[in-house]
């Protein structure tokens, strides 16, 4: 009997689709609403730093005086309360998820130099 059932299961599996995804040759659809990294437009930030005191984790830390914004991605449990108190709107949750890395990297914007640095 049990037999009968592995057979059926095996037979089952052999004409039905994949149960994954041929990863990398599909990539992943994520839906509309996924909560994957954050990202600062930064030409449109004050640097008033109500991100950095409503992140519940410490993640992001602003320099007004240098005009930098930083976040420790790996810190980061992507809650959005920081998208939701920046008065600006400059904040946003985008789909994709941060890239494994072997160090605990920080992303540091800056309005003077417009470019991202990466930093241990
Ligand atoms: S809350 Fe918005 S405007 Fe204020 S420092 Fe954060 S990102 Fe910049
Ligand atoms: S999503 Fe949450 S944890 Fe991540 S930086 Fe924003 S407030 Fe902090």
């Amino acid at each position: 009997m049990k037999l009968l059932t592995f057979a059926k299961t095996e037979l089952r599996n052999l004409f039905s689709k994949p149960a994954t995804r041929p990863y990398p040759q599909q990539e992943r659809v994520y839906p509309q609403r996924t909560r994957g990294h954050i990202e600062n437009d930064i030409d449109t930030c004050v640097f008033c730093g109500l991100c950095s005191k409503k992140c519940p984790t410490g993640a992001i830390t602003v320099n007004r005086a240098e005009k930098s914004w930083s976040i420790r991605r790996f810190s980061c449990i992507q809650c959005g309360y920081c998208v939701e108190s920046c008065p600006k709107n400059c904040l946003s949750m985008h789909q994709s998820y941060t890239q494994p890395a072997g160090k605990k990297t920080v992303d540091t914007v800056c309005q003077t130099q417009e470019e991202n640095q990466n930093a241990s």
